[in-house]
């Protein structure tokens, strides 16, 4: 298995796939991002061909239905459908790296004959349940129980925030509760509860500053029966297990990100050399080209970082650190590009119907989302020993 990515030198197979995402993106998923975005519609018909194409399957085994492929095959797909549409972007990114991945990482072999297949065909939607109204950062403090009661488990709370939760091929949503104490100490554990069940509601979807074709949905849980087995992973384990599956999703919420801030580059180098002003094009003032060189510069480093946690992480050495560094630092490229785009776009860039516009929009939950940008420092600091 290659491990060493380097920009531009990227093996054929990687290549091949990149380009591949890079058209579908392009051909399929440009024309209704404006439409889905307005509407606040979820992209059925986007996602269906992005499951034709074996995209929900990419980094799992043939046998379980997957492409056989690795996560940074994944970051490449993420990187091409971020350039065009987030929205899109994050729904695969959920899909994969959170709906699916921990039921691959933890699951035992019948639950991952169960439900990877599906999961991986696309045809079928997971999300994954941590957060709630008392916090996100500090995901241990659940308050969602999970008692066992006559070979099942009832659970009771609710989840806050949760990505492709209440469409309407949602069939899993993998939540953490309280199923216990140790020693003074929670435990958390991560169950599966397959949609619908009796008591489970993904209440109305929230109304978001952005990534309005993304599915984000409340959760309530109300005496959830569901059996013993379906507990995911070790009892006790759960919390520990989803931070896991955090830190490889922050490679893939880098890729994303890297997408929207090189989306935003290749928007503005367009526009720049169309859009004239005193008699000649806009991109031909040093402090147009400039501001575009930095914005260049901040996707091109970012690159490189997931890249590099991308390479540990296929070679099995400790990446938290770097996935940390990544996300960081790209999320907050992404947001910086945009809000230069949308300024070399002048008046445009206000409008929604420029995808220069609507990144400056579904930008800011780069920062947020998978770990705050607080959150990556803190991580950043502890391994530092700080
Ligand atoms: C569109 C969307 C989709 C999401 N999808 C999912 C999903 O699928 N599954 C899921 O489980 N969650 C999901 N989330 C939740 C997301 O992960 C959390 O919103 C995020 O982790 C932040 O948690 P919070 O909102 O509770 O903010 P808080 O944790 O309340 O943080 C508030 C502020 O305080 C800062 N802060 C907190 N603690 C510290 C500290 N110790 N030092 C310094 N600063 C600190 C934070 O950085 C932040 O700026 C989603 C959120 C959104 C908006």
């Amino acid at each position: 298995m290659t491990t060493f990515l380097s920009t531009g030198t990227l093996p054929d197979h990687y290549e091949q796939l990149a380009k591949t995402v890079r058209d579908f993106a392009q051909s399929v998923v440009a024309p209704v991002s404006a439409k889905h975005d307005e509407e606040h519609s979820f992209p059925y018909e986007v996602v269906a061909g992005m499951a034709d194409m074996g995209l929900f399957g990419l980094p799992f085994p043939e046998e379980y239905g997957g492409m056989g492929g690795d996560y940074f095959a994944l970051c490449l797909a993420l990187e091409e459908l971020g350039k065009v549409d987030q929205s899109v972007a994050i729904t695969l990114e959920a899909g994969v790296s959170l709906g699916a991945m921990p039921v691959y990482r933890f699951g035992n072999e019948e639950q991952k004959q169960e439900w990877l297949p599906l999961l991986a065909s696309g045809k079928a939607l997971g999300a994954f349940g941590l957060t709630e109204a008392s916090g996100g950062s500090d995901a241990g403090a659940t308050k969602t129980t999970a008692k066992l009661d006559d070979g099942h488990w009832v659970i009771n709370g609710s989840k806050q925030f949760i990505t492709n939760s209440g469409t309407d091929i949602t069939k899993l949503v993998t939540v953490t509760a309280v199923t216990g104490d140790n020693n003074g100490k929670k435990e958390i554990s991560s169950i599966l509860v397959p949609v619908p069940t009796e008591g489970f509601t993904a209440e109305p979807a929230y109304n978001k500053v952005g990534w309005n074709a993304s599915d984000t949905h409340p959760l309530s849980f109300d005496d959830v029966r569901v059996p013993q087995e379906n507990l995911l992973g070790e009892r006790g384990r759960g919390y520990a297990n989803f931070l896991r599956i955090l830190d490889e999703g922050r490679i893939a919420i880098a890729a994303l990100s890297v997408g929207a801030a090189q989306g935003c580059v290749d928007e503005s180098v367009k526009y720049s050399k169309e859009r004239e002003a005193f008699g000649r094009a806009i991109g031909t003032n040093q402090a147009i080209a400039f501001k575009i060189a930095r914005m260049e510069t901040r996707a091109h480093v970012a690159r490189a970082a997931y890249y590099d946690a991308a390479a540990l992480m296929l070679s099995g050495k400790p990446f938290k650190k770097q996935a940390a560094i990544a996300k960081l630092i790209a999320s907050e490229a992404a947001m910086d590009n945009a809000r230069d785009a949308t300024q070399i776009f002048g008046g445009y860039g206000f409008m929604n119907e420029y995808s220069v516009a609507r990144h400056y929009r579904d930008s800011k939950i780069l920062e947020i989302g998978e770990g705050t940008t607080e959150v990556q420092l803190m991580l950043i600091g502890r391994e530092l020993g700080l």
